[in-house]
């Protein structure tokens, strides 16, 4: 299994606040990982250091065996670009954009050829059940259709690694369960690797490691291994509690 993410040691400072301390963490190519956390225990700024956007302040971070502190402003912002994939909390859409040029904005932008970003947009399209979505708006597609369309533009340029921050967050509940689904599906047909960021259990429970934060530090890591998705959910919760804190 490639190594897509490793970090020794990592820490992050704001001033004289310690944010993330000596985190070691390793991300495989093609697995489904949740990061957990009470509020302010670090997600964000981690999520943030692994994607590149912030710097680190100590330690250091692999991307695809790319050392973080070699890699110049330009060089991190290029990784960026080719290299993950973001789904948001809010979609982040462009409004006056089709839901087709939204997906397909990173390759347009990259001038990739027409036919080779239809090429890549069909099995995508397919695998997130988005036909009906193509030439809507964003204002004219469902919460659901919107985060749809997300996921599939964080997909198509093939990245390392797709980071999704909160993703069911402004979700109802049955709209939340579909693209949990999909992500799964996006898991397991593409080996998309994912790394998402989240409060709720029941999120974390579709992926099959969880790591738990507590101030700026992973304080365990569990793994879904042959349990159901309820037994999982369960000791999720139990890791939760135990945690204490804010659920958010
Ligand atoms: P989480 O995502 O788990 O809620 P964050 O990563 O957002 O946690 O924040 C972790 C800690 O770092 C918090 O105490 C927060 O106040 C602090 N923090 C985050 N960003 C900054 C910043 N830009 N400047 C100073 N402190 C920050």
């Amino acid at each position: 299994m490639q190594t897509v993410i490793q970090t020794t040691n990592l820490s992050k400072s704001y001033g004289t606040t310690s944010v993330l301390r000596n985190i070691d963490l390793t991300i495989h190519e093609g697995e489904l990982t949740a990061i957990m956390g009470p509020s302010g225990s670090g997600k964000s700024t981690l999520m943030n250091v692994l994607s590149t956007i912030d710097r680190l302040s100590g330690g250091d971070v692999i991307l695809e065996g790319k050392s973080l502190l070699d890699m110049k402003k330009q060089a991190a912002r290029q990784f960026r670009q080719e290299r993950i994939g973001f789904i948001f909390q809010d979609y982040n859409l462009l409004d006056t954009l089709t839901a087709k040029e939204n997906i397909l904005l990173p390759l347009s932008l990259r001038r990739f050829k027409s036919e080779e970003m239809e090429r890549r947009l069909a099995p995508i399209v397919q695998a997130l059940n988005i036909e009906g979505t193509l030439e809507k708006y964003p204002n004219e597609l469902s919460g659901g259709q919107k985060q749809r369309v997300a996921s599939a533009r964080a997909i198509i340029t093939n990245p390392a690694i797709v980071f999704a921050d909160e993703p069911t967050g402004a979700l109802d509940s049955r709209s939340a369960t579909q693209l949990l689904e999909q992500l799964v599906s996006l898991n397991e047909t593409f080996r998309t690797t994912i790394l998402m960021v989240t409060h709720d259990g029941y999120a974390a429970s579709y992926c099959k490691r969880v790591i738990f934060l507590r101030d700026g530090s992973i304080v365990n890591e569990i793994y879904a291994g042959e349990q159901t998705r309820q037994q999982f959910y369960d000791r999720i919760l139990d890791n939760q509690s135990l945690l204490g804190g804010k659920r958010r």
